[in-house]
């Protein structure tokens, strides 16, 4: 009896140590076992181990999971550069961003992340990005994947770090797992001018010239910028295509009265009747009164300022591009005097100051400089324009 109950008692034990076995073998078979929060298999833990030896010099700055199937280490280099590794949670198998994304995706993927460029980035910089000569990182954040740029060749070269930041709600759809995000984040654009940077108002005098206007509206907007156009009345009668292009991209128009003809001269009739007939014809086009006034040569005498209801936008930097035509030395007295708060002079009529623009642009965007109009300077440095007062630079 005793026996018998003893024979059974050893059977217990005998399947309970098989029970225990069984589990021992599946856990390490299935090579799973718990980190925390996560479970990484073996194999990957061996993996980051042999990565933070790869990367010593490196500092180990985060490690993430996602969804229990990609594992993300950022490193940062001893150059202050950013470096990800990406690794399959389950075989540690190192994985490229693309390995990430569903593959009829990748398209998709692709092409955001070339128009979010174009959105933040001058199309100097945007260009080069997607052509992808240089060095990507990819880090997957809190509701944005942000890219890093390093080592690609661009010219004018840009001085501060290259970035994108893409909100999950634009790739939601591409990602081979599910990531939480924000629907009220913005995308980056680069027409978002910000308060604390060095910023200048560019003014064109004496247009609208058709193809020289539209020519720099064009590179205005490929580099993220927008500028004051101070126009001739009896030229914007044959332009109305013109000026609602101007002001669709951003820009500003300001008058310079009807005739170009020097304003101390004229009687209070006829100065009244210059900008009366500047306002009428630019409102049949537009829709909307003039508020800037440039006067012919600059020109103000207390009469203008006592009978005009306007604001008086003179310069602090002349190009004197009217009288050398000549595109470097334009270039270079912007390039040699500008400074934050300046009023650039300069007239949408010449060739040569059109090919400076063009080499100015991008040089102002490496210097730090926002390039904007009159009313935009005035804004970001908290000014308020007021009618009656003569402004030549606004600091
Ligand atoms: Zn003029």
């Amino acid at each position: 009896m005793i026996g018998k109950i003893l024979q059974k008692k050893k059977e217990i034990v005998l399947f309970l140590v098989i029970i225990a076995g069984v589990i021992i073998l599946f856990l390490y078979f299935t090579k799973f076992h718990y980190h925390g929060t996560y479970i990484n298999s073996k194999k990957a833990d061996f993996k980051i181990k042999e990565i933070i030896e790869q990367e010593k010099e490196s500092t180990l700055i985060e490690q993430k999971i996602w969804e229990e199937k990609y594992i993300q280490m950022v490193f940062q280099t001893i150059n202050q550069t950013f470096k990800t590794v990406f690794l399959n949670a389950k075989n540690g198998e190192i994985l490229k961003i693309e390995d990430m994304v569903k593959e009829e995706k990748r398209e998709h993927f692709k092409t955001t992340i070339h128009e979010l460029l174009g959105l933040k980035y001058p199309k100097f910089i945007a260009d080069v990005l997607k052509y992808e000569n240089g060095e990507i990182t990819y880090i997957l954040k809190e509701n944005e994947l942000v890219l890093y740029f390093y080592n690609f060749t661009i010219t004018p070269a840009p001085k501060e770090e290259l970035f994108l930041k893409i909100n999950y709600n634009r790739i939601k759809e591409d990602l081979n797992f599910q990531i939480p995000f924000s629907n009220d984040k913005k995308d980056e654009n680069g027409f978002d001018y910000v308060k604390n940077k060095k910023t200048i108002a560019l003014t064109f005098d004496d247009g609208p010239n058709q193809d020289k206007t539209l020519t720099l509206i064009k590179l205005l907007n490929e580099n993220k910028m927008h500028a004051t156009f101070f126009m001739v009345g009896n030229r914007m009668v044959n332009a109305p295509d013109v000026l609602k292009e101007v002001l669709k991209n951003g820009n500003e128009i300001g008058s310079h009265s009807y005739h170009h003809k020097n304003l101390t001269r004229l009687k209070k009739e006829e100065l009244l009747e210059e900008e009366n007939k500047t306002n009428t014809i630019y409102k049949s086009i537009t829709g909307e009164d003039l508020k800037l006034l440039r006067p012919p040569y600059g020109n103000v005498n207390q009469e203008m300022k006592e009978n005009l209801n306007y604001v008086f936008i003179n310069w602090n930097l002349d190009t004197e591009d009217w009288r050398y035509r000549d595109e470097k030395h334009v270039y270079d007295s912007v390039i040699e005097k500008v400074e934050d708060g300046d009023i650039i002079l300069m007239h949408d009529l010449y060739d040569s100051t059109i090919e400076a623009v063009r080499k100015l642009l991008p040089e102002l965007y490496v210097r730090g400089f926002q390039v904007v109009s009159v009313s935009e300077l005035a804004n970001l440095k908290d000014i308020t324009l007021e009618n009656h007062k003569v402004y030549r630079s606004i600091k």
